[in-house]
């Protein structure tokens, strides 16, 4: 028999650095929402006990590097299970692109091998586990719309984020999520945290204080380093998006609009500027 499971992507509409902790993690503020743009993976349970994992995209690795390999090792050896799993990973979310690819696939597997195996875990028990493998995993077996904090295990659900168009658009540039953390001078950064002011406007379903505020406090430190994003948000703001922000360590440029037509002239004005654009909708 086999299982499907989808996997959405995920943005940010905010991530606030707070501070730098004792522990030297930084403690974070972020709303995080789904986006009809999605991995789908197929589980297979196997007799004989091994892991095995295929994907579609022959640079991503499937043994212990692989975030799903690494949350099915997880689940049978904290619950002694001692059969296999054969999963393929049909990836559509672009990799290593603050869309949270890898994480959502780690979410998804969890949610498939507790139904797979009845383990009966509850939504606290999946976040602990799913926190050892990624900060993001806690957020995705949440979904939804959700006010994100600590590390990125307290996902508290706040309102839907009123619908509307998402242009997301992935540069071939590779950001280091460690070297920006490690550039960022939280004392001195100059800068309002958002995340509750964005809560506050999702909560009431409105859209304008919502896309006037999107922020990351990423964004100032990465832009420097890589100058072409900067020319992408502001080239997705020129040609009229409501709100222009980075998702999460970048480098995907994120764009909204509430007006279809709009969204899809700035995915075909981007086309030729950026390698990866998408036209997708937040999902409920
Ligand atoms: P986040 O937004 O959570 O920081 P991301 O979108 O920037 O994540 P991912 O797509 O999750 O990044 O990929 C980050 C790294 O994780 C890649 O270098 C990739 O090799 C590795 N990885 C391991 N498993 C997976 C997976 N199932 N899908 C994508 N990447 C994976």
């Amino acid at each position: 028999m086999e299982w499907i499971e989808r996997a959405p992507a995920k943005i940010n509409l905010t991530l606030d650095v707070l501070y730098r902790r004792a522990d030297d993690y930084h403690e974070l503020e972020m709303i995080m929402s789904s986006v009809d743009l999605a991995d789908y993976l197929t589980f297979t349970p196997l007799e004989e006990d091994k892991i095995e994992v295929f994907t579609n995209k022959a640079f991503l690795p499937v043994d212990q590097r692989n975030h799903v390999y690494q949350i099915i090792k997880l689940v049978k050896e904290r619950y002694n299970i001692r059969e296999g799993m054969l999963v393929e990973i049909e990836k559509k979310i672009p990799v290593a692109a603050g869309l949270g690819g890898g994480s959502t696939d780690a979410a998804a597997a969890l949610r498939a091998l507790n139904r797979i195996w009845e383990l009966n875990l509850s939504v606290q028990e999946m976040i602990e586990l799913g926190m050892q493998v990624g900060t993001d995993v806690p957020y995705s077996i949440v979904g939804g719309t959700a006010f994100v904090s600590g590390r990125g295990e307290i996902v508290t659900p706040i309102n839907p984020m009123p619908s509307c168009w998402v242009v997301l658009a992935k540069p071939r540039i590779s950001v280091s999520t460690k070297t920006v953390f490690r550039a960022l001078e939280v004392e001195r950064l100059d800068y309002i945290p958002k995340s509750r002011i964005v809560a506050d406007a999702i909560e009431i379903g409105d859209y304008k204080g919502m896309a006037d505020n999107l922020s990351n406090a990423l964004e100032a430190v990465t832009f420097e380093r890589h100058p072409k994003l900067r020319q992408l948000s502001e080239r997705m703001e020129r040609y009229g998006m409501d709100g222009v922000t980075m998702s999460g360590s970048g480098p995907t440029i994120i764009g909204f609009s509430q007006n279809y037509s709009r969204a899809k002239r700035v995915y075909n004005s981007l086309r030729g500027f950026c390698e990866e654009v998408y036209i997708t909708r937040t999902l409920k």
